[in-house]
């Protein structure tokens, strides 16, 4: 098999360049991210669990959940977690269902902290908004896919998308989408990547 990244491939192959052009896109994340993390004073894993702790719901605001989220060990994640208690940018707290793990929760000067780190990726915005609606929804769907693959063969651990999940339902041999939570069609638009109603389906 001929590899992505050597050229004659390349630019004789769609795949290839779809598979280098998503690795840049990685790049200018990792660069963006960077840069934010630099300017508070954090490391990059700790703004995106500041992140995360700003938009989820508490049942996965644990250490537990937040290593399976960024494919790294709980050890890891505790050490993370103990800087950013000493940073007073967030604090724990006894989990009242689970006596033996707590649930992260953002400080006043975590959420502000958490706020401006979270538009680290705004520069994406202006690019993405000249793509015309059909070619989004194109580019949406075949992301949505990818992302599901990598999910079905382990090398993305954590996913809460229509794809995966019990209420999800694909008709017309997936031209159409349906949720059976929401009682209703769901436009390619509308698939969701992070949902907070997700429930994984049960898998034979
Ligand atoms: S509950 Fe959320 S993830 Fe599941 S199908 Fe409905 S919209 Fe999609």
């Amino acid at each position: 098999m001929k590899s992505d990244f050597d050229l004659n491939q390349q630019n004789e192959n769609t795949e290839s360049r779809i598979a280098a052009a998503l690795e840049r896109i990685a790049n200018a994340f990792k660069v963006l991210l960077w840069n934010e993390s630099k300017e508070l004073e954090l490391t990059p894993i700790q703004v995106q669990i500041l992140i995360f702790l700003l938009y989820h719901h508490e049942s996965l605001c644990t250490v537990s959940s937040l290593a399976a989220e960024f494919g790294m060990t709980k050890a890891t994640v505790s050490e993370v977690v103990k800087t950013l208690e000493r940073k007073k940018l967030i604090e724990k707290e006894q989990d009242e269902s689970d006596t033996r793990s707590f649930i992260l929760r953002l400080t006043h000067e975590g959420k502000s902290t958490a706020k401006q780190a979270a538009l680290f990726s705004s520069a994406l915005h202006s690019p993405i908004k000249a793509i015309n609606r059909q070619e989004k929804e194109i580019m949406l769907n075949g992301l949505l896919h990818i992302i599901y693959h990598l999910h079905s063969e382990g090398i993305i651990t954590v996913q809460r998308m229509c794809y995966n999940c019990r209420f999800y339902e694909s008709k017309e041999k997936g031209s159409k989408h349906y949720c059976r939570l929401l009682k209703k069609h769901l436009s390619v638009s509308a698939l969701r990547l992070d949902c907070p109603e997700f429930e994984p389906a049960e898998t034979a």
